[in-house]
């Protein structure tokens, strides 16, 4: 063989040990219960013996890890079960109007360390703000156990985002626009760490599409409606956040569902999130704007009329909005994050019967309502599923 030829032939042999690295990286992610090194070789089609090499390579590397054996195997020699390893993470920050967090996931998808901080952050100055959420991801850094590398960073925000240039080019309820994070954030972070920007509905999604990195969560077609200060929102469709032409899609609080309604911070008027974000239903129920959404449904329980009536209008402007995407997009589920998703079990009997009149489709599939989960910072963790799906995708670069 010729030297140029056996070149060649080396690296595609290294090519081809770099995507099956990846896939059984995957594979093993992927499983609801830890795979042994024989269901890896089964599921990937790798004969036993390349499945076992790999496996090896990877557990020698941190990103996989052996777990204990079934003391009492129901047959056969029992394998040793295989879960994603400890010693990878990455770093997800996010901003939202009334939250700073910072949060370190690693590839199991535990959170190692975090911290959330509440605050108003309405009309905010950009720079004191990013420079406090920098101060609270030194200190969550700080706390990570040694020999855990950090794969990354992503910064969630509540607004539309120019990712490839690493921009937010406008967040109304923030107030910001045309700011550049990563200058600000760089003193407070390890050199080389630029998070990646993206829309706090977007990966805040990510988590109910992807319970752990690279394991599918329960929908994989639905409308995430994430309740903040303002709404945001993601379609998922088949498990990926919808992009749309510019990575803009889904911005479900920004719909009108009502022209004569009142003024929205975007410069439209009865934008959805002027009746079913959090500062616009606690004021239509007579509360401060820092009371907490239980407060409200206490209220409404024990009669109050104007926290009844928040609630209704609340009710009627999602189901006006979430219709006219349901109709548009063939989608069967909404799932309601933050504020809403605290008062899901409210809106949901009233919301289901009225989209099950204004969806078209619904005589065939009544469209659902579905809560998130109780995290006040899911975007955070989206931020940091966004990074190691990096690390899932081509993990040579990760291994010691
Ligand atoms: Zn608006």
């Amino acid at each position: 063989m010729a030297d140029g030829e056996a070149a060649q032939q080396g690296a595609r042999q290294s090519t081809l040990r770099a995507s099956n690295l990846g896939l059984v990286l995957r594979t093993v992610c992927a499983a609801d219960r830890p795979p042994s090194r024989a269901d890896v070789a089964a599921r990937t089609g790798m004969t036993r013996a390349t499945a076992a090499r790999l496996v090896d390579a990877l557990v020698a590397g941190g990103l996989l890890a052996e777990g204990e054996r079934d003391p009492l195997p129901r047959r056969g020699r029992p394998g040793t079960p295989l879960l994603a390893g400890g010693r990878v993470a990455a770093l997800g920050l996010q901003v939202d109007a009334g939250l700073l967090a910072a949060r370190v996931l690693d590839l199991r998808g535990r959170v190692l360390a975090e911290r959330l901080e509440d605050g108003d952050w309405v009309g905010s100055e950009p720079g004191p703000t990013l420079e406090r959420l920098g101060r609270l991801a030194a200190t969550v850094l700080a706390g990570v156990p040694a020999g855990v590398r950090l794969a990354g960073a992503g910064l969630a925000l509540p607004g539309i985002v120019d990712a490839g240039r690493g921009v937010l080019l406008r967040a109304p309820n923030l107030g910001w626009h045309d700011v550049a994070p990563a200058a600000v954030l760089a003193p407070s972070l390890p050199a080389g760490l630029h998070p990646l920007l993206g829309n706090e509905a977007d990966l805040a999604a990510r988590t109910v599409a992807e319970t752990a990195p690279g394991r599918a969560g329960p929908h994989r077609d639905f409308l995430y409606v994430s309740g903040q200060i303002g709404v945001g929102g993601a379609v998922v469709l088949d498990g990926q956040v919808m992009r749309g032409s510019a990575g803009w899609a889904g911005e479900v609080g920004h719909v009108c569902v009502d022209p004569a309604g009142p003024a929205c911070r975007c410069g439209s008027t009865g934008c959805l999130e002027q009746y079913a974000g959090r500062h616009a239903l606690l004021a239509a129920a007579g509360l401060p704007r820092d009371a907490s959404p239980e407060v409200l449904l206490d209220n409404a329980a024990a009669g109050d009329p104007r926290a009844g009536a928040a609630l209704d209008g609340a009710r009627r402007a999602l189901a006006i909005a979430l219709a006219g995407v349901l109709n548009v997009l063939d989608i069967p589920t909404v799932v309601l994050g933050g504020h809403l998703g605290r008062l899901a079990a409210v809106l949901r009997p009233g919301l289901e019967d009225d989209l099950a009149v204004r969806v078209l489709s619904a005589r065939w599939r009544r469209p659902r309502i579905e809560a998130a989960g109780a995290d006040a910072a899911p975007a955070a963790t989206g931020a940091a599923l966004h990074t190691l799906a990096g690390v899932l995708a081509d993990p040579v670069g990760w291994l010691d």
